[in-house]
């Protein structure tokens, strides 16, 4: 090993001195490479920004016009004579490993990672490495996740109750990543998919960069009440209580996300059903 570690963490985050850049710093940095767009990982207010090239475009539109080096998978570059790559964490499109090598010696930050391929985000790679820096947001054994297809047969299932009773579905899901993965694996025979502006967004972002989101359609475009009534409505937590629910008529609330394996955070929301 080196004398010096080849990463640290001081007060603006992850960094590697040798080659004088930051790994999703939460302070303004000059040189911050970012593993995803999600916004306790990419902040504002740094000098320049390296992401893997379905990142930037989301980072564009959540940070402004910032200034961005795209890359690839795989693709080796020289910061400072420190070697960087990018490798896929199947977390959200575009989510990424950080690999760095310097005289022979490699770590790997993982940022936000999972294993099980979602049918959307560029599977889990692992890549050797001397040191791994690994994410544990559901790091605890309170976290036992369920095979994906299950969660996807229950939420298809609550749909399709709701539809037989004339209710709208509205499920909330973060609009980066799991509003994705909610529409590439609901049963669209069940009824008509809408989607709040901010999902819609993103998916747009994705299909323009070639991904194939299946069509939704943006809620404000519905003109007949009547059709929400067997739709299922996707939006962001942060929507939840908002006006635009009066739109809906009858309807019933649930939230996808892995918070909603915490007992308080479930009471904490008040929708009428969680999916993890
Ligand atoms: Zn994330």
């Amino acid at each position: 090993m080196n004398n010096l570690p080849l990463l640290s963490f001081n007060k603006a985050g992850i960094y590697c001195e040798k080659g004088d850049f930051y790994i999703d710093p939460w302070k303004k940095v000059n040189r911050a490479v970012i593993t995803h767009a999600h916004s306790d990982h990419a902040r504002e207010g740094s000098k320049y920004y390296m992401a893997h090239k379905d990142t930037v475009p989301v980072l564009k539109q959540r940070l402004g016009p910032v200034v961005t080096e795209s890359t690839e998978y795989g693709k080796k570059h020289s910061i400072n004579g420190v070697k960087v790559s990018f490798h896929p964490a199947g977390h959200i499109i575009g989510s990424s490993q950080i690999r760095i090598e310097y005289k022979g010696e490699v770590w790997v930050v993982s940022g936000d990672y999972k294993l099980e391929n979602d049918n959307v985000s560029q599977p889990f790679e692992p890549v050797k490495c001397d040191v791994f820096i690994s994410e544990t947001t559901f790091g605890l054994p309170i976290y036992k996740w369920k095979p994906q297809k299950e969660v996807f047969e229950e939420i298809n299932a609550w749909w399709k109750k709701n539809a037989e009773e004339h209710k709208a579905s509205v499920l909330y899901g973060y609009s980066l990543g799991k509003a994705q993965r909610i529409i590439q694996n609901i049963d669209f025979q069940i009824g008509p998919v809408y989607t709040h502006g901010a999902v819609e967004n993103i998916n747009q972002i994705f299909r323009d960069g070639g991904f194939p989101i299946k069509p939704t359609q943006s809620l404000v475009s519905v003109e007949n009440k009547n059709d929400f009534n067997k739709s299922l409505v996707i939006a962001p937590p942060s929507a939840e209580g908002g006006k635009w629910l009066k739109r809906l008529g009858s309807y019933s609330t649930a939230m996808a996300s892995g918070w909603m394996a915490v007992r308080g955070m479930r009471r904490r929301r008040p929708v009428d059903r969680g999916f993890v």
